[in-house]
C-alpha cells in the first residue's frame, strides 16, 4: 500500500438525532456507511422522544392503560435503563421524562416551573411503577402521566451496536461519533503505535478545541456536559440534567465528565451518575469500576482523572490497562 492510500480517510456525515453524527473509515466500504445510517434511521424512529409515532410515545401513551410490546432491541434497552436507575437512584433516572417535559431545557423552557408542578412530577418517576416482563416483552407505565426518557442512554447502546455492525461489515478501524459519544473500532491506522489519541473537549469553547488528550486502543469516550443546553436567570445556570431527587437541574463542581471504557451504554449511565457525584464521590465510584476511567471538569476548569488514566505531560493521558496489556 502506498503512503497516500494507508493515510486516507472517509468521513460520512449525517445529520441526525439533534447532533451531526460522523463515521469515519480508513478503507472505503459504503455497504458499512449505509448500513449504520439506515440503523440510525431506524433507531431514530423507535425511540425518538418527539416523535408521535415512535415506539417510546406509544409505551408513554399507553401509561396507566396498558402493556406494550416492544421489539427484542428495545426491551433490552428500557431493561438495561431501569437497571441502572435502580443501580444508582440518586441520580439516574429513566422515568424522568414528566420533569423534562415541564423544564423544556433545550426545547424553549427559560422558566422555573411551579413548585406544585415538580412535585406533582415527581410522584411519577417511582422505579417500582414500571413494569417489565420479559416473556411478554412489554414494557407496563402502570401510572398515567409516566414517561420513559431515554435521552441520557439510548445513543450509548446504538454506539455499541454500531461497532458490532462495523466489524460484521469486515471493518477493522474506524470512529463513530455520536455526539458527545465517541467510540473507536480497533487500531488507528494513522499512529505507528495502533493507539487512538482522543479529544477531551473544552467545555469553555464551543469551536470543539481539546483540553487534554487520551492515547488508548478501542474505547467509548462518554461526556456529558451542562454548557450545551440550558438557560440562564441572573447568573444562575438551569441545566437539563435533573436531579431525580429534587427535580431540579443542581449544580455540582462538575462541569463536564468524560467516561472512558469498553461499553458505551455503562458510560452514558455513569456519565450522568457522575455530574450528581461531584469529582470526588465520581471518583470514587468509578475507581472501584473494573476497566472504567473518567475526567471531570470543574468549575475552575481543573482536570480530575481516576487512578487509571497516566498523566504523560500536561494535558495528555494514557490509559494504563493498555500499557499493562503491552
Ligand atoms: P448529555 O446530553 O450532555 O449527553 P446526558 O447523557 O446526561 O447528557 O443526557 C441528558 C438527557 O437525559 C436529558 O436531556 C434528559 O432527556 C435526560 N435526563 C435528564 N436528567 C436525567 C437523569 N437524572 N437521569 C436520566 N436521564 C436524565
Ligand atoms: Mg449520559
Amino acid at each position: 500500500m502506498s503512503n497516500a492510500t494507508k493515510h486516507k480517510k472517509y468521513i460520512s456525515q449525517f445529520p441526525m438525532m439533534g447532533t451531526i453524527i460522523s463515521l469515519t473509515l480508513f478503507e472505503k466500504n459504503d455497504s458499512a456507511v449505509f448500513d449504520v445510517y439506515d440503523y440510525l434511521q431506524q433507531m431514530d424512529q423507535v425511540f425518538s422522544a418527539n416523535r408521535p409515532d415512535s415506539i417510546l410515545a406509544k409505551i408513554n401513551q399507553n401509561a396507566g392503560k396498558q402493556p406494550v410490546k416492544v421489539s427484542k432491541e428495545c426491551f433490552e434497552l428500557v431493561k438495561d435503563s431501569v437497571a441502572y436507575s435502580k443501580e444508582y437512584s440518586d441520580s439516574f433516572n429513566v422515568l424522568i421524562g414528566p420533569l423534562v417535559k415541564t423544564w423544556k431545557i433545550g426545547f424553549g423552557g427559560h422558566q422555573i416551573p411551579s413548585q406544585d408542578e415538580i412535585d406533582h412530577d415527581l410522584k411519577l418517576i417511582h422505579l417500582d411503577e414500571v413494569r417489565l416482563n420479559q416473556k411478554q416483552r412489554t414494557v407496563y407505565l402502570t401510572k398515567k402521566g409516566m414517561q420513559l426518557d431515554l435521552g441520557a442512554i439510548a445513543k450509548g447502546y446504538f454506539a455499541d451496536q454500531i461497532i458490532h455492525r462495523l466489524a460484521n461489515h469486515g471493518v477493522t478501524s474506524g470512529i463513530i461519533n455520536l455526539g458527545g459519544n465517541v467510540q473507536v473500532l480497533g487500531q488507528n491506522p494513522l499512529a505507528a503505535s495502533g493507539l487512538w489519541g482522543i479529544g477531551i473537549r473544552d467545555p469553555r469553547y464551543e469551536d470543539g478545541r481539546s483540553l487534554a488528550v487520551v492515547h488508548t486502543t478501542a474505547k467509548t469516550f462518554v461526556t456529558s456536559g451542562i454548557r450545551e443546553r440550558y438557560f440562564k436567570i441572573g447568573n444562575h445556570i438551569y441545566h437539563h440534567i435533573l436531579n431525580p431527587q429534587t427535580g431540579y437541574p443542581e449544580k455540582s463542581d462538575v462541569v463536564q465528565v468524560t467516561i472512558i471504557t469498553d461499553n458505551s451504554e455503562l458510560a452514558e449511565a455513569l456519565s450522568t451518575v457522575c455530574f450528581f457525584r461531584g469529582s470526588q464521590r465520581g471518583k470514587q465510584l468509578v475507581d472501584q469500576l473494573p476497566n472504567v476511567e473518567a475526567i471531570f471538569v470543574n468549575q475552575n476548569n481543573e482536570l480530575i482523572t481516576t487512578n487509571g488514566l497516566e498523566k504523560q505531560r500536561e494535558g495528555v493521558y494514557g490509559y494504563e490497562s493498555d500499557r499493562k496489556a503491552n
